[in-house]
């Protein structure tokens, strides 16, 4: 099954090359939609066959483990939730590693850790096998628009060799090869970690300001002029202010696994991270409260609980601003 183009991604003078993915959920359905639609082939799998209706109809393959995606096609994508579920597609007789051929690459895009591939390094260590870890930011709309911000850990040459096909996912001007393996992982890891204490103290300042009786848009004006302002504040907040959206496209069951993550890196760097302790409870508490499917956003509502409303500005001002 393996074309002559194993191991490289094409280019304009040839077939591009086949992908094969793993996990068409929020943001893996929107990155194989807009691989598809670049011109790659595709071979796909996930646990809901129903997932991968619109690609089957586009041209993709189906099939029926992740060994077999692996064995079907020139290179591996992988965007599933957590290091468990990257480790069970990695292993046994159906897995990705028994798949794979010597020299063959396996891209893990899911916000991770690098023990899974690391291991396969070692013990596969004779195969050639290029493991790249590839996380992402930018959420499901950024999936869907082909603009994800993508953070490449790995070898030099293999990240130039499938730039190609990072491209047809992201915003090519914010592609970064951030260093070696693991290093994609860890950035994304510290920018969830920022965004979400962002999160956090955002909801705090804004209930605190409003409770004291400051207009929750004039507040909010304030602090976008002010050295305090940050991409949460000026942007993300907008969709809560202004349309009650807390961004379910991202579980905070997955904003919670990351949190989860990053309080277990400082600790095995050992670095003390009180700030990250207690944004991850706060988070933790969000979800006990509304539920594993409730959007990332969701811990503002336990902020909007204690003031007795909901944060939300006047249509008024949203008029003005978007007029502006
Ligand atoms: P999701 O839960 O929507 O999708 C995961 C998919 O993986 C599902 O379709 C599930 O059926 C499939 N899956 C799970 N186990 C499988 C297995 N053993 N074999 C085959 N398929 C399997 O998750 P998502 O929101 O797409 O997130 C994926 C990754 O991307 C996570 O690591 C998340 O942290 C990260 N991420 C998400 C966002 C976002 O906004 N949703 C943004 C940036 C990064």
């Amino acid at each position: 099954m393996h074309s002559s183009m194993n191991a490289s991604t094409g280019s304009s003078h040839g077939p591009l090359p086949t992908v094969g993915f793993i996990g068409l959920g929020n943001m893996g359905s929107g990155m194989t939609k807009n691989l598809q639609a670049t011109g790659y082939p595709l071979v796909v799998t996930d646990l809901r066959r129903e997932s991968a209706e619109g690609l089957l109809a586009g041209g993709a393959r189906w099939a029926d483990s992740p060994r077999e995606v692996a064995a079907s096609s020139d290179l591996v994508i992988t965007m599933l939730p957590t290091p468990k579920h990257v480790a069970a597609v990695a292993a046994g007789a159906d897995g990705i590693v028994a798949g794979l051929p010597d020299g063959g690459t396996w891209i893990d895009m899911s916000t991770s850790v690098p023990e899974v591939l690391d291991g396969i390094r070692r013990t596969e260590e004779h195969r050639g096998l290029h493991l790249l870890d590839a996380p992402v930011s930018g959420m499901s709309v950024g999936a869907a628009n082909g603009m994800l911000q993508i953070f490449v850990g790995g070898d030099a040459v293999d990240v130039a060799r499938l730039r190609p096909v990072f491209e047809a996912m992201g915003d090519p001007e914010r592609i970064l090869h951030v260093g070696g393996h693991g290093a994609g992982y860890a950035v994304k890891l510290m920018i969830n970690q920022l965004w979400f204490s962002h999160l956090v103290a955002t909801a705090e300042v804004l209930s605190v300001g409003v409770a004291a009786g400051v207009d929750l848009g004039v507040l909010r004006d304030a602090l976008v002029a002010s050295p305090a302002n940050s991409t949460f504040v000026s942007r993300d907040v907008l969709s809560i202010l202004d349309h009650g959206d807390y961004d379910e496209g991202f579980a905070i069951a997955l904003a919670c696994k990351d949190l989860g993550l990053s309080v277990d890196l400082a600790r095995s760097v050992g670095m003390p991270v009180e700030l990250s302790s207690l944004v991850e409870q706060i988070f933790r508490r969000a979800r006990a409260r509304f539920g594993d499917l409730a959007g990332e956003m969701t811990p503002v509502r336990l902020y909007e609980e204690m003031l007795g409303r909901d944060l939300r500005r006047e249509a008024g001002e949203h008029a003005a601003e978007v007029a502006a």
